[in-house]
């Protein structure tokens, strides 16, 4: 069925890989957003003439439609831009690919106004999981996961028949600093937790994968997706990232979906699901991978699972405030501000500070996320 698609963050890593297969599937372009990549935006959208461009960036969206005059295309800016994108009336599926609780609003608007989500940005299930859930089945929206570990539970699942799931088993690359101790940890450069093994990605998500928080969120997001308590969801480090992830039942049986590294085949099937579609993307061979290694993630160097099963087991505002204090924390990190081995302690001393709620609101929420930047925000500036 052809699919009239909303990308939000098109110009991102994941953003662009969407775009990259659009031609492998039947699929129209409505909406692109950028925060300030009006270059690239531009060029996309004189391919693909969407009805509307948003650069969330107020002076980025003013050169954007100087720059898209000659079209007949709407060019908006800011937080109402990135609504009007995911609610636009011709698009039937929302491709979530900003980076971080930016997408949360945008998320929600286009739950309510029934589209379905190709979901990307995790950060909007750490913060706001329930409400994002109970939205999506009020709504009766599919929320279809992206992410590679996410997407591979939901293949395996097509297996399930009705059964429950026994575990979940994440799979984790280690990132660039696996078997590090903690006081190795100290001495790491950002040019270091840039460079990822085996995925390019955007910068906040390949640092998170560095200090494994990005484990940790994916620990919060496939409880969301798939309703499991954090004790039934395993991490396990495979240094090849070619099992993307694998579902236990209750006689044992262990299923795993696998293939070469690659975005593409995650976001194409999220798009054409339940149908699945030749892909650009390479096929593994086996033999020329030869090994694959699995190793019991490390703790004690890699504090940030820890904080989101902790995050996962008390619910309300945890995730908001872990999710709020790692965005801040990386931020620092990223511009120069902030030692690698700080971010999980500023988190964790922001989920000390900043008072639980059980039942939040998404006012709740998005109080949350500002108290846990500040928190991280004052604690930097103290050290
Ligand atoms: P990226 O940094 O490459 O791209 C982010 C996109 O969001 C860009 O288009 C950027 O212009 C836009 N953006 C950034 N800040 C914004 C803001 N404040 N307002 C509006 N738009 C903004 O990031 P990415 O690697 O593509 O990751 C996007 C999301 O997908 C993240 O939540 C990440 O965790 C998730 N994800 C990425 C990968 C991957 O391989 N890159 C894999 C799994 C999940
Ligand atoms: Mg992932």
């Amino acid at each position: 069925m052809k699919k009239h698609l909303s990308i939000l963050g098109a110009t991102g890593s994941i953003g662009t890989q969407t775009i990259d297969i659009l031609s492998s599937i039947d699929a129209e372009v409505v909406a692109l957003t950028t925060n300030r990549n009006i270059k690239l935006l531009e060029q996309q959208a004189r391919a693909l003439h969407p009805k509307l461009c948003v650069a969330f960036d107020e002076a980025a969206a003013k050169e954007l439609k100087t720059a898209l005059a000659d079209t007949d295309i709407t060019v908006l800016a800011g937080m109402d831009g990135l609504v009007a994108a995911a609610t636009h009336p011709d698009c039937d599926t929302v491709v979530t690919a900003v980076v971080g609780m930016v997408g949360l609003l945008p998320t929600l608007a286009a739950i309510d106004a029934g589209k379905d989500i190709a979901l990307a940005n995790k950060e909007t299930l750490v913060c706001a999981g329930q409400l994002v859930m109970d939205a999506a089945r009020r709504k009766g929206v599919h929320i279809l996961p992206v992410d590679s570990e996410h997407s591979a539970i939901f293949q395996c699942i097509q297996a399930c028949q009705g059964n429950a799931l026994d575990k979940i088993i994440l799979t984790a690359s280690g990132g660039p600093f696996f078997g590090k101790t903690a006081e190795q940890l100290k001495m790491v450069t950002r040019e270091q937790a840039l460079q990822h093994p085996n995925w390019s990605m955007g910068a906040k998500i390949t640092t998170d994968s560095a200090t494994m928080m990005n484990k940790g969120l994916e620990l919060l997001e496939a409880m969301w997706l798939y309703d499991l308590p954090e004790s039934q969801i395993e991490i396990v480090v495979h240094r090849e990232s070619i099992v993307h992830s694998l579902i236990e039942f209750a006689d044992g049986a262990v299923l795993a979906q696998l293939g070469v590294p690659d975005m593409r085949l995650p976001i194409q099937y999220a798009l054409t699901y339940p149908e699945r579609l030749p892909c650009k993307v390479p096929r593994l061979s086996l033999a020329e991978v030869g090994r694959m290694t699995f190793y019991a993630p490390d703790n004690q160097a890699f504090p940030a699972m820890n904080l989101a099963r902790h995050a996962a087991r008390r619910k309300g505002n945890v995730g908001a405030v872990l999710n709020g204090a790692n965005e801040a924390a990386v931020g620092r990190f990223l511009s120069g501000n902030l030692p690698f081995w700080k971010i999980p302690q500023l988190v964790e001393k922001a989920m000390e500070q900043v008072p639980y709620q059980a039942q939040p609101t998404l006012d709740d929420i998005l109080a949350s996320d500002r108290a846990a930047r500040q928190a991280v925000a004052s604690l930097a500036a103290a050290q």
